[in-house]
């Protein structure tokens, strides 16, 4: 497995509630002259997660920090008249903790970023650095009251039962790790680009 240090978070770049899939962008990347989806993992607006590229394989999401980065992408972004507006749903908001709390528990050293961090973009149109800062920053409360857990500080939601509510995230993080092909269709075994988004 490569070396990753960061976590980027994308939006897709398409209009408030109109549902789009990983196979769907897989489609626009090829038509774009891609070979394949850029995205590592993509969270749907009922809060879906769906797998993109091996997590092995280099995507293509954010130039000059893909060799070692994981790229995840929510359905949205943008308005109706496609100016940058954060419209992630409850749902999508609940799935990139759950997400992005297992991809911190494989990755402990890996920081979480939006792509805007790294290119003079809006997406993913909120601030996912400050947003996320919490995840995976846990502190046992032990007897001593004072002690605060890091979870506390950043109001972050209750990320035990989190990962309970996708039960299966944990195994399909570990299976696309490998590389192996998903039971959706045309993306994968791909070689690495520059992009997008
Ligand atoms: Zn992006």
């Amino acid at each position: 497995m490569r070396r990753i240090d960061k976590i980027i978070v994308h939006c897709s770049a398409t209009p408030e509630g109109r549902h789009h899939t990983a196979s769907e962008i897989d489609a626009w990347h090829r038509d774009q002259g891609f070979r394949c989806i850029g995205y590592h993992y993509v969270v749907l607006l009922d809060g879906k997660i769906e797998a993109g590229r091996a997590e092995a394989e280099v995507g293509a999401h954010c130039t000059g920090e893909n060799s070692h980065s994981i790229g995840v992408c929510y359905i949205g972004g943008c308005d109706k008249s496609m100016k940058p507006k954060d419209t992630r749903t409850e749902a999508q908001k609940k799935s990139l903790v759950s997400l992005l709390t297992a991809l911190k528990e494989k990755y402990p050293d890996a920081s979480i970023h939006g792509h805007r961090e790294f290119a003079a973009k809006a997406c993913p149109s909120f601030d996912a650095a400050v947003e996320y800062a919490g995840i995976g920053l846990y502190v046992e409360v032990t007897e001593n009251d004072n002690f605060v857990s890091v979870d506390e500080q950043f109001e972050l939601p209750e990320t035990e039962n989190i990962l309970e509510e996708i039960p299966n995230l944990k195994e399909m993080l570990s299976e696309h790790e490998a590389g192996e092909t998903p039971s959706n269709p045309s993306a994968w075994g791909c070689l690495p680009l520059l992009l997008l988004l």
